[in-house]
């Protein structure tokens, strides 16, 4: 027996037998690769299988003789070292990290360098920003050791994940964690043999959905059973080094798969190592047989029990190395280093109708012959025709509310409103359907600042309850990270809401303000300074100076009509517009009164003009006018602050360094009362007490102030951002929906759907007709009493005066008449209380009550008896000087 430098498997040599035309090969294979999977084909009947089909094509008759002792993998390493002891050609297939150090070693396997650059290019054609790399082991996470390197140095965000086979869960619970994380990019690295089992456990934790990608670095991808997740719909890319489908039309067309070994063999799920045991057997029996003479194989040095080297070693593996040959795992080249090289790659997808190839990746061209078709599965579907979403929803008004009718509704049909009605028009653009969920406890989502985890809406869309979350969700940059949002379908900013503020009592003065004060002042000097230059030119004029007895041609005097007291008078009665008797005759006179009548047209008719709108004004009491004077004046006004608990207003404020928002935030901490589940709690609250600001949302807060008049938004807008719809991070449909959206906006219809929602239904618009009724609200007696006020003094006032004069008056009669002040007094009170006359009699020689004449004129009129003038007035009558 001849023992000839070749080690196949981990270790297998031939030997030249009693015929020299048979050549038999030997192998030495880890007993743990033998399966009991009839349809399996092992390794040991590969190598049977390999050394029959060598024979086939070479002419030589090649035998395989099998031993199955080693336990281990790692005793590869023990054969290596017999090889280099021996010099022999040591043929390995094998994933083998790092330079080739032996010079004997043969790797059929793909090098770890080409592969990751076959990783790489389908990850950067997947256009992933970031992905979750589940590995299994430690020599897993050393294959994608070089994998990472460059997703890092691409900006690629990974994490790390440990498949793990823990407790009753096995992989499921680091695969819940991973539902929980939101990612939806996956890269699995892991053995062959737990593979399905790990896709089984994915798909029963939710994370085999179309919402997930999947690439599996494994070659060995379509030997598995993959019929359960052809139909998840989940984005499973793989590669493939075999593709046996051309092999076995061949080896079936020339009769050689006759169920010779094995009638179970199913050759379409032959394992890569096996395809490249087959490949080595072959490559190495077409060098035996092309290029080593069979005359040197007879020598002693090649005898199994010499410990001399084999003079052969370097000769096979070098004629390997520098040979090219194209067997069932494709072109068998090799580069300068020894590592298998220019070797395709089949990108693999998988579809409801099982494995279908994308595209191919060549070692030396890259991803080469990707089409259109391929491109479009591996970034997977953005087609969102006839795909059934799950939307997540809150019962807020006005986006998600209950029909109201008397029938029972069922399904959708349950609910109306804004968001209802943006996923049907969502829907009915894009081709998808949906079905509502409602999350009860109304929590949008905020993140547990120990745990992490999410709440709501948000941590139902991460952990896969639902696909779609819509209501009036924030974008906030915290949700973006654990989310994604499409574009805005509306803009807002947070408001303060509140009562709309009382008014205060209409002043006293009311009467007065159509003039400010100075105007008042300046009006009676101009009064003053008007009566003072009728008084004066009045004298000057001798046009004034009038005969009062006119049938009197040549009088004794002449008499002045205007005195201090007529001139003040008839001023006053130009100011009031009611008029006198006195009527100016000179030119001057008269131009002066002209002026002044000019002056009082238009001081009067600015006061009437201004006037009802002065009484009617109202004068609000501002308890606040925005956020600062709110946070100033909290303590004065005894405020209480509230918002929607966990929500995007609520973060606002905790994230916000500013003094007065910190203020704001520190209240809310501490006063969980005045926080509230939904808004529409805090719009009661704000409708029962007027000391309560309620921090909403903008476009809330135009819908509750449509239908609650007493409320009123205050202040500018503290932020600015707007609603989105959530889904899974990642998502490919994210760009597909903002898309549509952005038209549902520049069509207009989104506006009408907020015309509808916010100004005609459900009571919409209630508060502007209010508002048009109380334009002009009547007249309270408030609003004029200061008049009345006025009158009443003046009038009281002037009793007091007639009082006066009359006890001066009647000291003067009882004086010049000698009869005792008493008893005048009580004459004239006896006349004056006689109701039913209307005389009295004259006990001086003057005069009438409220007029005054001049002394010494000797023109009064001595008849005390007599009626008084019917004139408003008694000239003045002064003597001419003539
Ligand atoms: N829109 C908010 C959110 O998404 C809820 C309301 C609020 O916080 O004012 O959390």
């Amino acid at each position: 027996m001849w023992c000839v430098n070749v080690l196949l498997v981990f270790l297998t040599f031939f030997v030249l037998g009693q015929d020299p035309t048979e050549i038999v090969f030997g192998g030495v294979f880890d007993e743990n690769l033998e399966s009991g999977d009839h349809s399996d084909l092992t390794d040991q009947e590969a190598f049977k299988f390999a050394a029959y089909l060598a024979s086939k094509e070479n002419g030589l008759r090649f035998k395989a003789i099998t031993e199955t002792n080693f336990n281990h993998a790692e005793d590869v390493n023990i054969v290596q070292s017999i090889c280099d002891y021996k010099d022999t050609a040591h043929v390995v297939n094998k994933w083998v990290y790092g330079p080739a150090e032996h010079r004997t070693i043969i790797n059929f396997y793909p090098h770890s360098s080409y592969l990751t650059q076959a990783y790489f290019a389908i990850l950067k054609m997947s256009e992933w920003k970031r992905f979750t790399l589940f590995y299994d082991d430690n020599e897993s996470l050393l294959r994608m050791g070089d994998l990472l390197n460059l997703a890092k140095d691409d900006g690629i965000v990974v994490v790390l994940k440990q498949l793990d086979e823990v407790g009753d869960g096995i992989y499921r619970t680091s695969l819940k964690e991973a539902v929980r994380s939101g990612e939806t990019n996956y890269v699995i690295d892991c053995n062959i043999v737990v593979l399905e089992e790990v896709l089984r456990h994915a798909q029963q934790v939710g994370l085999l959905t179309s919402h997930y990608n999947y690439f599996i670095t494994n070659l060995d991808l379509q030997t598995i059973n993959l019929e359960p997740f052809q139909y998840s719909e989940a984005n499973i890319t793989g590669i493939r080094i075999v593709d046996l489908s051309n092999e076995l039309t061949y080896w079936k067309s020339q009769g050689i798969i006759r169920g010779d070994f094995n009638p179970h063999f199913d050759l379409s799920k032959m394992k890569t190592e096996t395809a490249l045991l087959i490949d080595s057997v072959i490559v190495l029996a077409k060098v035996i047989s092309t290029k080593i003479s069979f005359q040197n194989l007879t020598t002693d040095d090649d005898s199994c029990d010499s410990l001399k080297s084999s003079r052969h070693g370097y000769t096979i593996s070098n004629h390997v190395k520098t040979s090219k040959h194209s067997e069932m795992t494709g072109l068998i080249e090799f580069d300068g280093n020894g590592f298998r090289s220019n070797f395709d790659l089949d990108v693999i997808t998988l579809k409801d109708n099982g494995i279908n190839k994308i595209g191919t990746w060549n070692s030396s061209k890259g991803l080469i012959t990707v089409g259109h078709g391929a491109k479009h599965s591996i970034k997977a579907s953005n087609s969102l025709r006839n795909r059934t979403f799950k939307v997540i929803t809150t019962l807020t008004a006005p986006y998600t509310m209950l029909r109201e009718t008397p029938t029972q509704l069922f399904g959708n049909n349950r609910f109306e409103g804004f968001a209802i009605d943006l996923i049907d028009e969502l829907g009915k653009m894009e081709g998808f359907n949906y079905t509502f969920l409602i999350r009860e406890d109304m929590k949008n989502g905020a993140k547990d600042p120990v745990t992490g985890q999410w709440s709501g809406m948000i941590g139902d869309v991460m952990d896969g309850t639902a696909d779609l979350a819509i209501t009036d969700l924030t974008i906030t940059a915290d949700r973006e990270e654990a989310v994604d949002f499409t574009s805005p379908f509306m803009d807002l900013g947070i408001q303060i809401l509140a009562q709309k503020p009382k008014n205060a009592p209409p002043s006293f003065f009311s009467f007065a303000d159509p003039f400010a004060l100075d105007t008042w002042m300046m009006l009676a000097l101009a009064y003053v300074i008007v009566s003072l230059s009728f008084f004066i030119m009045g004298r000057l004029c001798q046009e004034e100076w009038t005969n009062p007895y006119p049938c009197i041609e040549q009088p004794e005097f002449l008499v002045n009509q205007f005195s201090l007291q007529n001139s003040a008078w008839f001023a006053v009665g130009a100011l009031m517009q009611q008029g006198t008797e006195i009527a100016p005759i000179a030119v001057s006179t008269r131009m002066v009164t002209g002026m002044w009548w000019f002056f009082v047209l238009i001081m009067v008719s600015s006061y009437t003009a201004n006037l009802a709108a002065f009484l009617a004004t109202e004068n609000p009491i501002h308890l606040f006018t925005d956020v600062y004077t709110l946070v100033d004046n909290m303590e004065k006004n005894n405020m209480r602050l509230g918002a929607k608990a966990n929500g995007a207003t609520e973060s606002f404020f905790k994230g916000k360094n500013d003094s007065v928002f910190k203020k704001i935030a520190k209240y809310m901490k501490t006063h969980p009362e005045d926080m509230v589940k939904e808004n529409k709690d805090g719009v009661k609250l704000a409708e029962d007490f007027n000391n309560y600001a309620f921090f909403m949302e903008s476009t809330s807060i135009s819908y509750e102030t449509q239908r609650h008049c007493s409320l009123q938004g205050y202040g500018k807008l503290l932020d600015d951002k707007g609603y989105g719809i959530a889904m899974r991070k990642n998502s490919t449909y994210r760009k597909t929906l903002s898309m549509a959206i952005l038209k549902l906006q520049t069509s207009g219809v989104l506006d009408d759907l907020k015309r509808k929602w916010w100004e005609e239904k459900r009571g919409g618009g209630q508060c502007s007709a209010v508002r048009d009724n109380d334009k002009t609200p009547p007249l309270a007696v408030q609003n004029v009493q200061g008049v009345f006020f006025v009158t009443i003094g003046g009038t009281i006032l002037a009793v007091f005066l007639v009082i006066a004069e009359l006890l001066i008056s009647t000291y003067k009669i009882s004086k010049k008449t000698k009869i005792p002040f008493k008893e005048a007094s009580s004459i004239e009170m006896r006349s004056f209380f006689d109701f039913n006359s209307d005389v009295k009699p004259a006990l001086g020689d003057k005069s009438k009550c409220g007029s005054k004449s001049s002394e010494g004129t000797g023109t009064s009129n001595n008849n005390l008896l007599a009626p008084a003038p019917q004139y408003g007035f008694i000239p003045t009558i002064t003597k001419e000087k003539l």
